[in-house]
């Protein structure tokens, strides 16, 4: 039997090292005498893993000892709300490049605490591609800029990181870990868990340590930064078992040489793909070049009649969740951290043999 690789936008892929080793350590966790489930957060061995992931995340990421790591619950969506409620600090406006579909959320969210300006926005392109830097609206009275670095369901990816003079946020669920980044240009980068890091019921955020502290009035204790960085986010239960996953992710991307060796063969990947989409006169991909992402390759087919049919055939050779997002049609290849090459060249080689006997 051929090797099962998962296309899927997330909840995606894991490491099969990593699922094999979560499948040896399910009932009995190191000296535990139980399921790294049954412990308590606040015990010796769940200590150590917690304390340990994060150490991991700081030395892959060469965070800076200025920030603070929370390990939270909510998913990126809840950060749609902790981020106008942690940053607005007494002012009352917020910049927000508008890229797409979850540029859009996180818009519809802020406004409900800021007023919001739209600095540069997409949709006259249906998001496949980005206004030079240069032309961005910028409010300059606002608290904060947030952008989505990667979107995920239009495949539109920043290849710099914007630089301005107010705190920058990115919503970086499905590029996180994918390639180096300079930490120190962000006040807060958060990620969904269930794309590059682990699984889904744990967000990362990192934030820089003089942005916490002051919270628009009667919200949440929990979605205070300061609530979670002054109890290493254990003020309630965390999602241990996604904590513990997320830590056999930091180490196996250890394994494989750290951000930098991961990001060399995540750019061959995408490459290697766009490129055979280019290539052909059946497939193809209406984002511009500069602007393509590395995690998530959408490319719709000729005729959308055979859709269906590339579907069925793709999953019975072992390639599934191709389907592409509704809202841009076709199919889209996630290609996270944990898809091998030999994944993305056995789905290059299926598009060719599909290309050549319906194309
Ligand atoms: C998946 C995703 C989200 C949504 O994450 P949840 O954890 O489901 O809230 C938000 N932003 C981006 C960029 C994503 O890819």
């Amino acid at each position: 039997m051929s090797e099962i690789y998962n296309f899927s936008a997330g909840p995606a892929m894991l490491p099969k090292p990593v699922l094999r080793q979560m499948q040896e350590e399910l009932v009995e966790y190191g000296n535990a005498k139980a399921s790294v489930m049954e412990i308590s957060h606040r015990g010796v061995d769940f200590t150590a893993l917690a304390q340990k992931a994060e150490q991991d995340l700081r030395e892959l990421m060469n965070i800076p000892n200025n920030y603070k790591v929370l390990f939270l619950q909510g998913g990126a969506s809840a950060q749609f709300s902790m981020v106008p409620i942690n940053l607005l600090r007494g002012k009352t406006k917020a910049n927000y490049a508008n890229t797409g579909h979850w540029s859009v959320k996180a818009i519809a969210e802020a406004r409900r605490y800021a007023e919001v300006n739209i600095c540069t926005d997409s949709t006259a392109n249906n998001f496949t591609d980005i206004e030079d830097f240069s032309d961005w609206q910028i409010d300059e009275q606002a608290a904060y800029l947030h952008y989505t670095p990667n979107e995920t369901i239009a495949g539109l990816e920043f290849d710099y990181v914007p630089e301005v003079d107010m705190p920058l946020v990115a919503d970086m669920s499905s590029a996180i870990l994918s390639r180096e980044i300079d930490v120190s240009k962000f006040g807060v980068i958060y990620a969904g868990a269930q794309k590059n890091i682990g699984i889904s019921g744990l967000t990362i955020v990192i934030v820089r340590e003089d942005l916490i502290g002051d919270v628009v009035a009667k919200q949440p204790v929990l979605f205070d930064y300061a609530t979670q960085a002054n109890n290493d986010s254990m003020y309630n239960t965390p999602a241990t078992y996604p904590w513990y996953v997320a830590g056999r992710v930091f180490e196996w991307l250890k394994d494989q040489g750290g951000i930098g060796a991961i990001e060399a063969i995540n750019k061959r990947k995408a490459q290697k793909l766009y490129q055979a989409i280019d290539a052909s006169g059946f497939y193809s991909n209406p984002v511009n070049p500069k602007y393509r992402s590395w995690m998530n390759v959408p490319f719709i087919l000729a005729d959308d009649s055979l859709n269906q049919l590339f579907l069925e055939k793709s999953y019975n050779a072992n390639l599934l969740t191709l389907k592409g997002h509704k809202s841009v049609g076709g199919m889209r290849a996630s290609i996270y951290n944990a898809m091998p090459e030999s994944g993305v060249d056995t789905l290059i080689e299926f598009m060719t043999d599909f290309e050549k006997q319906y194309g």
